[in-house]
């Protein structure tokens, strides 16, 4: 048993990977300044001896005597971390030294949650590691890519010069329950539209490509990173590669809630949002044994019932354009 540190414990992938941290017998501290989440989604896990919640913001320094950290605290949708773009720089960088200092500290081992983001908006395709990226530096979505891409530099710098064990995977987009219907992101929204029969609202033309990655499939490669005893530090793509553009994705929603009474409109698409993306996950592959095991459309349908009950509970729920 290991004591481990989530920091976003009670995001979205940060609940759901403190569940299954639970599941596996670890005591687990979780941070999080709820800024973008609530207990809400770890309320079944308050209960557990073996978890605790702390209400702090990783932007100040933070002290304890664990085994493991996973670095996840960010907001992660463009809505969200474009609210107060300085403080999410802050949460990023500041964030990773702070959490880099504590594992140097404790010798704790530590991962950090990058992002398919690095890549900005890509000229090759599929994405591998080794590709640089093209990122705007002074655009509104700067203040994450680039914020998350310093945390890269820092977890690579905390490696050479003070040998501090470190793991990096860059997440590409993920979807299941436990995601916040009201952050924008296409899947929820998508859903939550067509559960409500409202417009579904396809950001240009719908042309631009996503691959979306179940959230088992995201705790299960993060895990198994973490625990690679080979010392591969990354960095390591997870996400599914089978790709499809924003239009077949609506069209897939519509046709699995075949009541819904929705119809498709067309709006702007936002500023810097990426035409293609696509992991290539061969190094995951190759060096952890992983690859995605939940298809799109048995994703979906695990992840239906969750915004259909969150509606049914009359919470405020409402896709967020
Ligand atoms: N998108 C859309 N309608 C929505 C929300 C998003 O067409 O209601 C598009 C968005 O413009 C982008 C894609 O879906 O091209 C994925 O958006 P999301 O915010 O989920 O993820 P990211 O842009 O970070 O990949």
């Amino acid at each position: 048993m290991k004591k481990i540190l989530v920091t976003g414990g009670t995001g979205f992938v940060g609940s759901n990977l403190c569940k299954r941290l639970l599941d596996e017998g670890h005591e687990v501290l979780c941070l999080d300044n709820f800024l973008t989440s609530s207990e809400e989604t770890v309320h079944d896990l308050l209960k557990n001896k073996r978890f605790e919640i702390i209400e702090h913001d990783i932007i100040n320094s933070f002290s304890s005597d664990v085994d493991q950290i996973y670095n996840l605290a960010c907001p992660a949708s463009p809505p969200y971390y474009q609210l107060d773009p300085i403080h999410t720089t802050k949460t990023c960088v500041l964030g990773a030294i702070n959490m880099l200092g504590l594992a140097k500290r404790t010798g704790a081992r530590i991962l950090q949650a990058s992002t398919s983001e690095v890549y900005g908006d890509p000229e090759v395709h599929p994405q591998n590691e080794s590709y640089w990226g093209k990122v705007n530096p002074n655009g509104i979505r700067s203040c994450y890519d680039e914020g998350k891409r310093c945390a890269e530099t820092l977890f690579f710098d905390y490696y050479r010069q003070h040998k501090v064990d470190i793991r990096i995977v860059r997440i590409f987009n993920t979807y299941g329950p436990n995601m916040d219907p009201n952050d924008g992101r296409v899947v929820s929204n998508f859903i939550i539209q067509a559960l409500q029969n409202k417009d579904i609202t396809i950001y240009g033309d719908g042309s631009q490509t996503r691959s979306f990655q179940y959230i088992d499939d995201l705790v299960e490669v993060m895990v198994r990173m973490m625990n690679n005893e080979k010392g591969f530090t990354g960095p390591v793509n997870t996400g599914n590669p089978n790709e499809f553009t924003i239009k077949e994705l609506a069209e897939k929603v519509l046709k699995m809630l075949p009541e819904s009474k929705s119809k498709i409109i067309y709006k702007e698409l936002p500023q810097d949002d990426p035409k293609q993306r696509q992991p290539d996950i061969t190094l995951a592959k190759k060096e952890l044994g992983w690859e995605p095991t939940i298809q799109l459309e048995e994703g979906l349908l695990k992840t239906i019932p969750y915004f259909r009950e969150k509606i049914e509970k009359k919470e405020s729920v409402k896709a967020s354009n």
